[in-house]
C-alpha cells in the first residue's frame, strides 16, 4: 500500500535537495502518494503567505511530511515557517541523530550522538516585547512592581519552560533510547542561573529518569556539555535539551560529524511527524546543484523508519554510508578540498545512492 506523504520542497536549495530525496525514496521500492505543497519565502513573494493553509491541512491529513529548508528573513518580514509548523502540529520533539560515517573528514570520528530537542517552548515560544512599544513599557512597569528592573531601551523575550513540556520531551528521549538500544540519556541545562525555567527542566528530568532503570541518566550544565562534547564525544549517547540549547547543540554535533550537509532530523508531534534536515536553505547556492543531499536523505531514512518500512530504511542508509565511504561520487563538502573538481552535484549524489541500492 502506498503511503500518503506531504511533500514540501521549501525554498533556496530546498527544491533540489527535496527532489533528490524524493527520487531516492522512490528507488527503495516503497510506494508513496506525494501530496506536494509549498511553503517558504518564494511562496510568500508569490502569494503573500509563507505557510499556506493548504500545506497545513495536507500535513494534518497525511500525518507525515518531508520538507526542504525554508528561509526566515532576519529581524523583519514573517515569522519562521518552521516555528509555525512546530506550533500548529505540536511537533514537540526534534530528534537529530548525529553519527560520523566512515569516510567523512572529522576530528571526532567516534561521534554517535542523538540530540533530542524540545521544540515548542523556551525562547522560541514567540513571546516577545519590542523595544519602544506600549506592551514593552507595560511589562517593564509590571516587572518593576515585582522588584525587577529592566532598562528602558531593552527588547524582551520570555522563556517559558513547563512541567508538561519538559516531561514529554524527557520521556521521548528515554523512549528513543529504549527503542534504539541506547544506554544513556544526558539532560542539558543552565539550572544554576535560570533556576525557575532550566531548574524546572532539570527537576522534571530527574523525576522521570527512575521510570527507565535500564537507561543511565546524568545531567550537564550546557557550557560544560559543549566543552565535553568536543573533548570526549564518545561519552555521549542521547542528549535531551530545551529548545534553544537543542538548536545550538544540533549544529555543534552536525559540525562534529562532518558538517551541516550530513545532519538529518525528525520533528515528531501529537498530530503529525515532519522530516527535515538540520541545515537551512543556503540561499546563495540555490539552483546550483551543489549542496549535499545527505541530511535530507537521512531525514527520509528516519521517515521510512517512522512508516515502519524498516528494510527500506536500512537499505537506504547503507547505500548513503557506502557512497560516503567510497568518497568518489560525493559533493564538494565531503572532498578533502572544497574546490576539488571531482566533486559531484546534488542530483549525481542521489544517482550514486540509487546505484548502491540497486547493486
Ligand atoms: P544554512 O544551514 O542554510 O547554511 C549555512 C552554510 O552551511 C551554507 O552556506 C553552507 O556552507 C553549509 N551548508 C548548509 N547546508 C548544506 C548542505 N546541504 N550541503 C553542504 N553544505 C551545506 O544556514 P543559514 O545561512 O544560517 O540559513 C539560511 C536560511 O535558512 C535562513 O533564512 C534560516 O532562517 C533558514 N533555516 C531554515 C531551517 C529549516 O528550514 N529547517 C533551518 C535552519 C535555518
Amino acid at each position: 500500500m502506498a503511503h500518503d506523504v506531504t511533500f514540501i520542497p521549501g525554498d533556496g536549495t530546498g527544491p533540489e535537495l527535496a527532489e533528490a530525496t524524493r527520487r531516492v525514496l522512490e528507488a527503495t521500492g516503497v510506494l508513496f502518494n506525494w501530496d506536494r505543497h509549498e511553503a517558504g519565502i518564494d511562496e510568500y513573494e508569490r502569494h503573500g503567505n509563507p505557510f499556506p493553509e493548504a500545506t497545513l491541512r495536507s500535513l494534518k491529513t497525511t500525518g507525515v511530511g518531508i520538507k526542504g529548508p525554508t528561509t526566515t528573513p532576519v529581524g523583519s518580514g514573517f515569522r519562521s515557517v518552521n516555528v509555525l509548523l512546530r506550533k500548529e502540529l505540536d511537533l514537540y520533539a526534534c530528534i537529530r541523530p548525529c553519527k560520523a560515517y566512515e569516510g567523512v573528514r572529522t576530528r571526532f570520528p567516534e561521534t554517535d550522538i542523538v540530540v533530542v530537542r524540545e521544540n515548542t517552548e523556551d525562547l522560541y515560544a514567540g513571546i516577545e516585547f519590542e523595544r519602544g512599544t506600549d506592551a514593552n513599557a507595560a511589562l517593564r512597569e509590571k516587572l518593576a512592581e515585582l522588584g525587577s528592573t529592566v532598562r528602558e531601551d531593552a527588547g524582551i523575550s520570555i522563556k517559558p519552560i513547563s512541567v508538561f513540556g519538559s516531561e514529554r520531551i524527557v520521556r521521548r528521549a528515554f523512549e528513543y533510547a529504549l527503542a534504539n538500544g541506547r544506554k544513556k540519556v544526558v539532560a542539558a541545562h543552565k539550572a544554576n542561573i535560570m533556576k525557575f525555567s532550566d531548574g524546572l527542566f532539570l527537576e522534571v528530568a530527574r523525576a522521570v529518569a527512575p521510570d527507565y532503570p535500564d537507561i543511565d541518566f546524568e545531567d550537564r550544565i550546557i557550557d560544560n556539555l559543549c566543552n565535553q562534547l568536543v573533548s570526549r564525544p564518545e561519552e555521549y549517547d542521547v542528549i535531551v535539551l530545551p529548545n534553544l540549547y537543542g538548536d545550538i547543540v544540533s549544529d555543534l554535533c552536525a559540525g562534529m560529524i562532518g558538517g551541516l550537509g550530513l545532519a538529518g532530523g525528525a520533528n515528531i508531534g501529537t498530530e503529525a511527524a515532519v522530516f527535515e534536515a538540520t541545515h537551512g536553505s543556503a540561499p546563495k547556492y540555490a539552483g546550483q546543484n551543489r549542496m549535499n543531499p545527505t541530511a535530507l536523505l537521512l531525514s527520509g531514512v528516519y521517515m521510512l523508519d517512522h512508516l515502519e518500512e524498516t528494510a527500506a530504511a536500512r537499505a537506504m542508509e547503507s547505500a548513503i554510508a557506502a557512497v560516503i565511504r567510497k568518497g568518489d561520487k560525493v559533493t564538494y563538502d565531503l572532498k578533502p578540498r572544497r574546490d576539488d573538481p571531482t566533486a559531484v552535484g546534488t542530483s549525481q549524489f542521489a544517482d550514486a545512492v540509487i546505484e548502491e541500492m540497486n547493486a
